[in-house]
């Protein structure tokens, strides 16, 4: 099969990129085809029924959706019908002795800070971190060159009106923890908070992260939504918009050619003048049989443990993301963990009761090469812990919780076919050099990457932000 464009993998990335490209080819005569490995779509972000049940598998919350940011943009060019709830607060971390509340509204959000953490200058710390991540969305959305390839987008980006959010680019190598001098705070919750945040938007802690991933991190919380039916109905949305989507077709392998490529998997094979994808990068050195991509840069990737199961519908919650606070966790590298509750009005979803998809942080050497004995020992240890915090913070009994299955890096693995079930892309660290940020990396002509492995990485309105861009530069 022939098509001038091919995307490989069905996930946020590879959904948006086709169906932005599938509108801008219109009347043109060009064609388009996504290949997806699974018989679902969404990737990282998508979704299984089980037991009358309609689950997150990963992700769980959309953000991005403030004028002019990615899927706000992103339902807007392509029409999707999407029924969105704004959720506030955007989360709510519970520590052993205390709640504290992420209000969308900036004071609201300063206010509850001064009053759990009165002796910090938490007017100082957070007008910063505002005025940073505000500067950071305005040069990315208003910068479509952005990874610049060339020193003709150099100088177009230096002519722009973003000009004036140049300037935050310094912030790019302080850490968080330097910028915002954490050291000096002697909270444990404090810091305990904000690392963590950091640990589910930029994967690392405050004094490995730049300053200005940090604070667009930091902030996503006033900007957090909810998909009425979950991620099944943001996926379902952008497939519609696919018109060669094709399932259960995994590509093996990837030969360059002189028109282009030729794409072989498990059914058939296709052959293009551009090659999209959307895989993590090290996924690629299988498919093309040589060494492009360096495995060592994945050693500071984390996977995740997930935990499913559902609870006693409960129409007042206060919220529905929860970061629970906690001691280190078995066989897991975070000291919290991640609550997304459904809707309790999404009949979609289920009618009498609500589902729980809980993750943390994990590393892949865990949960590898073990006897099932031990795999299974492990996954059990590790739920147990988990449950019986849930347990106590959501004052619940064990025996009101039901349909409870868990997911280890060997998981993802199967149904994303991610290099060792690494995902939330590559931790933002000063490790990284900054030009990493602002090339695209690809090793071959007309071979495209986007993904949360690349630019500019981590979460759905990341990667959609990259496929945006992308497709705006691509004819
Ligand atoms: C537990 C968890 C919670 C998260 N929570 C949030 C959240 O609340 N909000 C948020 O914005 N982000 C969240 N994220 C991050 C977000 O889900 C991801 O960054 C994003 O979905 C990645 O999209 P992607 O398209 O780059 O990659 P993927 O989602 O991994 O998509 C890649 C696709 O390629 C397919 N594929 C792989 N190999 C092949 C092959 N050989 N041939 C064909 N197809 C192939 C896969 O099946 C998959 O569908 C979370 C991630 C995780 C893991």
């Amino acid at each position: 099969m022939e098509f001038d464009t091919i995307v490989i993998g069905a996930g946020a990335a590879g959904l948006s990129t086709t169906a932005l490209l599938e509108q801008k080819y219109k009347g043109t005569g060009k064609s388009i085809a996504l290949l997806e490995a699974h018989s679902l779509s969404g990737g990282c972000a998508s979704y299984f029924e089980r037991q009358g049940y309609l689950f997150d598998a990963g992700a769980t919350t959309l953000s991005g959706l403030k004028p002019g940011r990615p899927i706000s943009k992103l339902i807007q060019t392509l029409s999707l019908e999407l029924d969105l709830i704004k959720i506030a607060p955007g989360i709510v971390s519970l520590f052993p002795d205390k709640k504290i509340r992420h209000y969308a509204d900036e004071r609201k959000w300063i206010d509850e800070l001064n009053v759990r953490f009165p002796d910090i200058d938490n007017e100082k710390v957070w007008s910063r971190i505002f005025s940073i991540s505000h500067a950071g969305w305005k040069l990315s959305t208003d910068f479509p060159e952005l990874p610049l390839t060339n020193w003709s987008e150099v100088r177009t980006l230096l002519k722009s009106q973003s000009i004036g959010a140049l300037k935050i680019l310094p912030s790019l190598l302080t850490s968080v923890e330097e910028a915002l001098q954490l050291n000096k705070i002697h909270n444990e919750d404090y810091k305990a908070l904000i690392n963590e945040l950091l640990f589910i938007t930029a994967q690392n802690e405050a004094k490995k992260t730049p300053m200005l991933m940090g604070a667009m991190g930091l902030t996503y919380t006033d900007d957090t939504y909810y998909v009425k039916g979950g991620m099944k109905a943001f996926a379902t949305a952008l497939e519609k918009k696919c018109s060669n989507l094709f399932f259960k077709h995994k590509v093996t392998s990837i030969k360059r050619t002189k028109e282009g490529f030729t794409v072989v998997t498990n059914k058939d094979t296709f052959t293009c003048r551009q090659l999209i994808s959307t895989l993590p990068e090290w996924n690629h050195n299988d498919l093309f049989n040589e060494k492009i991509f360096n495995e060592k840069s994945s050693e500071d990737c984390w996977s995740a443990f997930m935990l499913y199961m559902t609870i006693p519908l409960k129409p007042d919650r206060e919220g529905l993301y929860f970061q629970v606070h906690c001691d280190s966790i078995p066989f897991c590298g975070s000291k919290s963990f991640f609550v997304s509750l459904s809707h309790p009005d999404d009949e979609m979803r289920s009618h009498t009761r609500q589902t729980v998809t809980i993750s943390c942080h994990t590393k892949p050497e865990n949960w590898e090469f073990l006897s099932q004995e031990e795999y299974i020992r492990r996954k059990k240890n590790t739920e147990d812990f988990i449950l019986d915090i849930f347990c106590r913070r959501f004052q619940l009994d064990r025996h009101e919780l039901a349909n409870i299955f868990t997911g280890s890096p060997k998981t993802f693995v199967k149904y994303t076919n991610r290099f060792r079930g690494l995902v939330g892309g590559i931790p933002h660290s000063l490790k990284r050099s900054p030009l990493n940020y602002l090339k695209a990396k690809s090793p071959y002509k007309n071979f495209y990457l986007i993904g949360d492995t690349q630019f500019p990485g981590q979460g759905i309105a990341a990667v959609v932000l990259g496929a945006q861009n992308l497709a705006a530069k691509l004819d």
